[in-house]
């Protein structure tokens, strides 16, 4: 198996692209390893990982809490799991961002690695070391960040993905294509959702071009001092709306992404947001929405973004190349109100 091993400040992670699950045996071995999965993963998928301990706990965002993180240690006890032993999240970012956190506190800190299930998982959320739990409404109130062993890709697991799953992944790959990377902006623009889909080839290369540009990202700035806060483009707005309305994750940032290019084109001259908007919407994202403003701006002002009066906003020159604004909180109010 191919690995490629990427240097963080803290540590080096090993990436295997274009992999099979079947071979994580190849990278751990399986009496000294625990899986952690959802129900879901574990129903469709668990044939690909027999012989290893499996952990298996309930799907999705409400039991990313501490709860869930006491059962799974208890767990791991009963399995009598030792500071030599290695823990597995297979399983979308919710299981990523557990089965790091659990691994950092657990004897004071086990290894861990990551097999990511979600288009969302292998392009955001198994990189990068942020590893957590929600706190009430509070998200990712607590965690840590420590880098995992390795990372492995099997794209062949999405065939099993809802399509709005597919979406909320599209939103985050679109987001690294407005920061960073203008050919990615136009590849995507002359594909679709269902080609990416049907084709594997084509889909484990983004996966791995998205991957090595979070990762690239990171490496730079793996505390968030600068550069990493780019990836919060179409987040600032974006959470405000998520935690106001039913939304997926992937749609209040698509409508977080048409705010902030408009905010760009008023501000920075931006001139292609209508090409944003265009991609967006060839990947099922929402691009309009009616949604209170004052409310979203209040939302914004509590942020914890906010430095005193400003706000740093994640705002595009051109395609390909994000800028970190620090703006006055009026000024935004002013043009969100506008529109
Ligand atoms: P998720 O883990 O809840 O997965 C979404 C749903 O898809 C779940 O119901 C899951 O059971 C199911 N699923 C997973 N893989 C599947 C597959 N192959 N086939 C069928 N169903 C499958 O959510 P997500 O969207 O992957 O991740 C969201 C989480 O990631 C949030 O908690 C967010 O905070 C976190 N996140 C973390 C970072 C980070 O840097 N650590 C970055 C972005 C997001
Ligand atoms: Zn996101």
């Amino acid at each position: 198996m191919k690995k490629q091993t990427f240097k963080f400040t803290s540590a080096s992670v090993d990436y295997y692209f274009n992999a099979s699950i079947k071979q994580l045996k190849e990278i751990v071995d399986p009496t000294h390893a625990i899986i952690i999965t959802d129900e879901n993963i574990n129903a469709l998928h668990a044939t690909k990982f027999k012989g290893f301990k499996t952990i298996v706990i309930p799907a999705g965002e409400k039991h990313k809490n501490q709860v869930t993180i006491d059962g799974i240690i208890n767990q791991l006890i009963a399995l009598q799991t030792d500071r030599k032993s290695t823990l597995i999240g297979i399983g979308g970012g919710v299981i990523t961002d557990m089965t790091g956190y659990v691994a950092s506190i657990y004897m004071r800190g086990i290894a861990f690695g990551f097999v990511p299930t979600t288009l969302l998982a292998m392009v955001d959320a198994s990189i990068g070391g942020k590893n957590g739990i929600d706190v009430g409404i509070y998200k990712n109130m607590i965690g840590i960040i420590r880098q995992p062993k390795f990372l492995l890709y099997d794209v062949s697991l999405l065939k099993t993905l809802p399509q709005a799953d597919w979406s909320n992944g599209f939103a985050e790959i679109i987001k690294h294509a407005c920061i960073k990377d203008a050919p990615m902006f136009k590849l995507l623009k002359e594909n679709t959702l269902a080609k990416f889909q049907k084709n594997k080839e084509l889909l484990a290369k983004l996966v791995e071009r998205n991957a090595k540009l979070k990762t690239k990202v990171v490496q730079q700035d793996e505390f968030e001092q600068g550069d990493r806060k780019l990836l919060n483009y179409g987040h600032t707005l974006g959470h405000a709306l998520e935690n106001q309305y039913e939304l997926y994750h992937g749609q209040a940032v698509a409508i977080g992404m048409v705010y902030a290019g408009i905010i760009s084109k008023q501000l920075l001259k931006f001139k292609q947001a209508d090409a944003v908007v265009e991609v967006l919407a060839k990947y099922g994202l929402p691009t309009q929405m009616d949604f209170d403003k004052t409310k979203a701006i209040e939302v914004l002002k509590m942020d914890k973004k906010r430095e005193k009066s400003t706000i740093n906003y994640i705002l595009l020159e051109k395609i390909g190349k994000g800028v970190i604004k620090q703006l006055p909180l009026t000024e935004i109010e002013q043009i969100i109100q506008s529109f």
